[in-house]
């Protein structure tokens, strides 16, 4: 479902993708697990065409993202070809970035009815369902203010829901959380990775999540993956030093 083709990023001097591949297979939860800095977030940061990779390309559903092909060539793709191949993708930030000014019923149906053409009724429907499958059907007429972080991220989680995407990208959403909140959130995150298709790829500092949830976690030093495998190997017997060093300063 995702394919990332020898993808290079660099900021000035600093490279941070070094010629990457890895792919994840549809309906697969992956997680990247690694150092800070190592370019875990600019992979999904990537994949949310919020930046444009130097070299490489990636393909999402078979389609390439930021590339198209015109009379067999592979140029960079316009704005349109973009948006609609990102329409498969939804994400969930550190910091939950819902809209402040709008209730949470309409921070959820905002895209929907916008980006997706369904009525306000549908919108609405969809929404509903959503907040009770984060255990806050009871509070579509609060502001986000109005809640706690954790609730505020389980709003987050519906919001980016309410497209469908085929794929969901969390990017450490839980590391704003107080510590009390941070259970409510994963224990959402788990129930929607057990009782769904959807693709997940994770960047977490939490290992016991990863552990749950995953079918492959990626180990990521200095923009490469350098040990890929199931939660039970890496986490039980990785077989790179430096995976046992980071886990052992993590775990
Ligand atoms: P963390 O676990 O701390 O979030 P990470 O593995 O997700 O780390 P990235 O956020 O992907 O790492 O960052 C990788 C490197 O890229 C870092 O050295 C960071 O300073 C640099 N970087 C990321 N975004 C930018 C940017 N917009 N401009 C310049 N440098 C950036």
């Amino acid at each position: 479902l995702i394919r990332f083709d020898k993808v290079t990023k660099r900021f000035g001097s600093n490279t941070v993708l070094d010629g990457l591949d890895f792919s994840v297979a549809s309906g697969k939860h992956v997680t990247l697990i690694g150092p800070s800095g190592s370019g875990k977030t600019t992979i999904l940061r990537l994949l949310m065409t919020l930046m444009k990779p130097d070299e490489g390309t990636i393909k999402v559903n078979g389609d390439y993202l930021t590339h198209e092909q015109k009379n067999g060539k592979l140029v960079p793709a316009g704005e349109k070809h973009t948006r609609e191949v990102r329409k498969n993708i939804g994400m969930v930030f550190q910091q939950f970035n819902l809209f402040p000014n709008m209730k949470v019923l309409r921070n959820i149906m905002e895209a929907p009815v916008h980006v997706l053409g369904l009525s306000k009724d549908e919108a609405e429907e969809r929404a509903r369902e959503l907040l009770d499958l984060v255990g806050l059907g009871d509070r579509c007429d609060a502001y986000p203010t109005q809640l706690s972080g954790g609730q505020q991220q389980r709003v987050a989680i519906a919001r980016a829901l309410a497209m469908r995407p085929q794929v969901l990208l969390l990017d450490e959403v839980t590391s704003a959380l107080d510590p009390e909140l941070v259970a409510g959130v994963l224990d959402v995150l788990r129930d929607i990775a057990h009782s769904t298709d959807i693709t997940m790829l994770c960047v977490t500092h939490e290992m016991n999540f990863a552990r749950d949830i995953s079918d492959q976690v990626l180990m990521f030093d200095s923009g490469r993956v350098i040990e890929s495998g199931s939660p039970e190997k890496i986490f039980g017997e990785p077989d790179h030093e430096r995976t046992r060093e980071f886990l052992s300063a993590v775990l």
